[in-house]
C-alpha cells in the first residue's frame, strides 16, 4: 500500500476551518492517498511546528490566523505573491538537490482574485448597465473594509487589476498603516464610524470587500448600517469574505438592492484549489470541493 502523505492547517484557533473537508474531498477524488488534518498551533509552538513539515511524510501546509505573518522568517523561501502581501497561507515542502526546502506562498490573492471575477462576470440582477454605467463601472473604483490580513490580500488584488482603492477601518491608524505597507501607498484611508464620509465613499465605489469579520457567526451582524448601502452605485459589485454563514446581512442587503454579491465560500474554494494544485502538481477537483464546503455541517 501507498505511504499516506500529510497536509494540514497550521493555526491558532482552527476547530471552525472547512479546510479539512475541502482538502479531503479533493485528495479522495483524486484517489491521491493524502490525509488534511488540524495542527492547532499556539504562538510558542509555531517554529517547532513549522520544523516538522521537513518530515518525508508532509505535502505542506495552509496557514491561518495569527501566523500569517510570524511564520515568514521560518521559512526558507517567500514565493513573491506572498511576500508582495507580506503574508503566507500555503507551505509547500520541495525535495531540492541540496535539502529540503520549506516554500511560502499566498493563494489567497489568486483565490480571492478568481471570486470576484466570477462574481463580476455576466449581466447584473438589476439589467444590463447604460453604457455610461458601464464606463463608471469600468473604472473599478474598490473600497475594502478592514485593516488586517485578508484586507491586505484585497489590496494586492486591487493593485494587480489596476484599481483605485480606498480602505475604511475602524481605526483610521491601522488604515493608514496598511496602505503606507502595501502596493497601494498614498491611497485613501477613511474610519468605518464615519458614516456621513462612508457614504459619500460608497457613491463612487465599484466594487466593495469586507475584510472584517463583522457578520461571522451572527446572520444579522453588519460591518456598517446596511441603509447606506443604497448609496452605491447600481452596478457595483460586493464581495463580504465571511463565509461562516456562506450569506450575510451584508450579501442578502446587496442581493436585495439587486447588484451582484458573494459571500467568503468562492474565495476559500479558489485559494484551497490553487493551494491543492501547488502540493499535488494537478489541477485541484474543484466541483468536488464546492460539494464538500456547500454540505450543511
Ligand atoms: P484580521 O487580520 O484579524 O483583521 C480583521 C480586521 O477587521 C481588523 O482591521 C479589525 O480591526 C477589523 N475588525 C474586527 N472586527 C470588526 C468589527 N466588528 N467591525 C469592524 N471591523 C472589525 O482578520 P483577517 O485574517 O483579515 O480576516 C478577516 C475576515 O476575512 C475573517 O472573517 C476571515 O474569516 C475572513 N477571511 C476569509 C477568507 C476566505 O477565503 N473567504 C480568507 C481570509 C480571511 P481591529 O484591528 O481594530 O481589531
Amino acid at each position: 500500500m501507498a505511504d499516506i502523505r500529510l497536509a494540514g492547517l497550521i493555526g491558532f484557533p482552527v476547530g471552525h476551518s472547512l479546510s479539512p473537508r475541502m482538502q479531503q474531498a479533493a485528495f479522495d477524488a483524486l484517489g491521491i492517498p493524502a490525509r488534511y488534518v488540524l495542527w492547532e498551533t499556539p504562538p510558542a509552538e509555531l517554529a517547532a511546528r513549522v520544523a516538522a513539515l521537513r518530515e518525508p511524510e508532509i505535502l505542506g501546509a495552509n496557514v491561518t490566523i495569527p501566523h500569517k505573518t510570524a511564520v515568514l522568517s521560518l521559512l526558507d523561501e517567500v514565493a513573491e505573491g506572498a511576500r508582495l502581501v507580506g503574508a503566507v497561507n500555503t507551505i509547500l515542502r520541495v525535495e531540492a538537490a541540496n535539502g529540503v526546502r520549506l516554500v511560502g506562498h499566498n493563494t489567497d490573492v489568486p483565490g480571492l482574485r478568481r471570486a470576484l471575477a466570477e462574481v463580476s462576470a455576466g449581466t447584473p440582477p438589476a439589467g444590463p448597465p447604460s453604457t455610461g454605467e458601464r464606463e463608471e463601472r469600468a473604472r473599478r473604483r474598490v473600497l475594502v473594509l478592514g485593516a488586517g490580513g485578508a484586507a491586505r490580500a484585497a489590496l494586492a488584488v486591487a493593485h494587480m487589476e489596476g484599481a483605485a482603492v480606498r480602505v475604511a477601518a475602524r481605526r483610521l491608524a491601522a488604515a493608514r498603516a496598511l496602505l503606507d505597507t502595501g502596493p497601494a501607498s498614498g491611497a485613501d484611508a477613511l474610519n468605518l464610524a464615519d458614516a456621513a464620509r462612508l457614504a459619500e465613499t460608497l457613491a463612487e465605489t465599484d466594487v466593495l470587500v469586507n475584510a472584517t469579520p463583522a457578520g461571522m457567526g451572527d446572520p444579522d451582524a453588519a460591518p456598517f448600517p446596511l441603509d447606506l448601502l443604497a448609496r452605491l452605485p447600481a452596478y457595483a459589485v460586493v464581495v463580504d469574505l465571511v463565509y461562516a454563514p456562506p450569506e450575510t446581512a451584508l450579501v442578502r442587503a446587496a442581493r436585495a438592492r439587486g447588484l451582484w454579491a458573494c459571500g467568503g465560500l468562492p474565495m476559500l474554494l479558489y485559494q484551497g484549489a490553487e493551494a491543492f494544485t501547488l502540493w499535488t502538481g494537478q489541477p485541484a477537483p474543484v466541483e468536488a470541493m464546492r460539494a464538500a464546503i456547500s454540505e450543511p455541517r
